[in-house]
């Protein structure tokens, strides 16, 4: 049995739609305070609405994590409303697709800005408040693309959810000495919004390709990053959970659909 984590203050970012939601959904559906972050005032209100409804303490604040002044109102928010973070969801990303043959300064700048200073931006913020909680966790949504897979169309998006976990191995040990852990989930396609507009040609490539023969939910990445925060894997660090039915597994074509 799990020890609860009832009341903890918890802080997701990218959480107005998608994996981030399903992250926020798993959080209150445990009892935890939930602060959803995201740039979307209406997507943001309708998410605090939905989640608030099962009972849960739930609110919201606008920011774009790829900016500092942002990122620091959050950690402000949460100190005001929650009284601290005990664990931060660092899952706020994009994943537009483009070829390196065709990729331009802007296409580089908004992919890196996002996901890669977005990620070091909202942790670094959130340092002080995590520290004081005394169990501090921080949660990163990487991705199977890039830390262990290539996809043609995503080496920029690639390169910043490999960074990702580069960034984390060394934050890991630099926050041990207070307390917080840094671990990340590697999600393979899990259908989401973002994941939706890639095109039903893409959901039907990607269901075939995975053993278990379906896309992954929201909620199943919630659940892994509930793990990372429980108590019980406060001895894990610097460390990933690969959430993806297989999908990084096959050697033989006779693990996947043949269609
Ligand atoms: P999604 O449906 O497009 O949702 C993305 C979320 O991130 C939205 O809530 C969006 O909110 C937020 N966001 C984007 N840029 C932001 C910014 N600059 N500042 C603050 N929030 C921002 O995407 P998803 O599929 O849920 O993906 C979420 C994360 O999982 C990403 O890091 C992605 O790389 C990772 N991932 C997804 C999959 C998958 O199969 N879906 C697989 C592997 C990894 P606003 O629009 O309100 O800003």
């Amino acid at each position: 049995m799990f020890t609860s984590i009832a009341g903890r203050a918890v802080v997701v970012t990218g959480a107005t739609r998608g994996i981030g939601k399903g992250i926020a959904r798993v959080f209150a559906g445990a009892g935890a305070r939930v602060l959803v972050v995201g740039r979307d005032a209406e997507a943001a209100k309708a998410t605090v609405a939905e989640l608030s409804d099962a009972g849960a303490e739930v609110s919201s604040v606008l920011a774009d994590v790829a900016r500092r002044e942002d990122c620091q109102r959050i950690a402000a928010t949460a100190a005001e409303r929650l009284g601290g973070i005990d664990v931060l969801c660092a899952n706020a990303g994009i994943f537009p697709e483009r070829r390196l043959v065709d990729m331009t300064d802007e296409d580089l700048a908004q992919v890196f800005g996002t996901n890669l200073t977005g990620c070091v931006l909202s942790v670094q913020a959130c340092i002080p408040a995590l520290a004081r909680s005394g169990r501090g966790r921080v949660i990163l949504t990487s991705s199977i693309t890039g830390p262990i897979t290539g996809f043609p169309g995503w080496s920029h998006y690639g390169a910043s959810k490999a960074g990702q976990l580069g960034f984390m191995r060394t934050v890991a040990i630099e926050l041990a000495p207070s307390g917080i852990t840094v671990n990340a989930v590697l999600p393979g396609n899990v259908l989401t919004e973002g994941l939706a507009d890639l095109g039903e040609d893409y959901i039907r490539q990607m269901t075939a390709a995975i053993p278990l023969r379906r896309l992954g939910t929201v909620e199943e990445i919630g659940h892994a990053a509930l793990f990372l925060a429980s108590d019980e894997a406060g001895f894990i660090t610097g460390q990933t959970i690969v959430v993806d039915g297989g999908q990084v597994l096959p050697e033989s074509p006779d693990a996947v659909d043949p269609g």
